[in-house]
């Protein structure tokens, strides 16, 4: 009974490879090895469009978003593998020090209502909440997306921060906590930056202290 329970929970094969394994990680020590890195030492480079003003006073990330990333984030979000949230969360506790910031919140980037029930979840928010178990943090959700908008992939670099602005805002009932506060804002994939930055920049106009940014991946496309 106890083995099927694994073999639901455990996948048979490597996310990224998709050759059959044993052990109980999502990807196999050969991937593992192969994964590429960020450098969280250069901290701040929020954004990569430079005429846009940065809300962001420091971003982390843990993966470089290469094609090995992209395999795991698609069993993730479209094949609805939750459990690759721990792994994820195994490699952001490994990869950030947690211990640099003083961290009020943990939030995340809302997925517009429609969004979220198509998936199922928001992989951002689940993230969320089971890095504030392990950090001691409550994790809220204070944005909400007010409209839908293409998605960022699907638009050019130049227009994204434009794309971004205007549909997010913060839910009334609990703007009264934002006042003076520093919050850990989470989200999937760094590309341009501009959905954390337009996220940052109502969090400041809100009364935020600090937000850092963190995120599972992050891309090496330049504007
Ligand atoms: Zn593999």
């Amino acid at each position: 009974m106890l083995k099927t329970i694994e073999r639901l929970l455990f996948p048979e094969f490597c996310y990224i490879c998709g050759r059959d394994k044993t052990d109980d990680f999502v990807v196999c020590g050969e991937c593992g090895q192969n994964l590429h890195y960020f450098d969280n030492s250069i901290g701040m480079s929020a954004h990569r469009d430079e005429s846009m003003p940065v809300f962001i006073d420091r971003m982390n990330a843990v993966f470089i978003y290469d094609k090995h990333i992209r395999k795991l984030f698609y069993q993730y979000k479209s094949m609805g593998k939750k459990h690759v949230a721990d792994y994820f969360l195994d490699q952001i506790l490994k990869q950030i020090d947690f211990s640099l910031y003083d961290i009020d919140f943990i939030s995340f980037v809302p997925l517009h209502w429609t969004k979220k029930i198509k998936r199922g979840f928001n992989q951002s928010q689940l993230i969320a909440k089971k890095l504030g178990l392990i950090l001691n943090v409550e994790n809220v959700n204070f944005l909400i997306k007010n409209r839908t908008t293409k998605a960022q992939k699907d638009v050019n670099f130049a227009d994204r921060h434009i794309n971004a602005i205007g549909s997010y805002s913060i839910f009334r009932s609990k703007a009264h906590l934002l006042k003076d506060v520093s919050i850990l804002l989470v989200d999937d994939v760094f590309t341009t930056g501009a959905t954390l930055n337009e996220c940052a920049r109502i969090f400041k106009k809100n009364g935020v202290k600090n937000v850092f940014s963190l995120t599972v991946g992050i891309t090496n496309d330049k504007k």
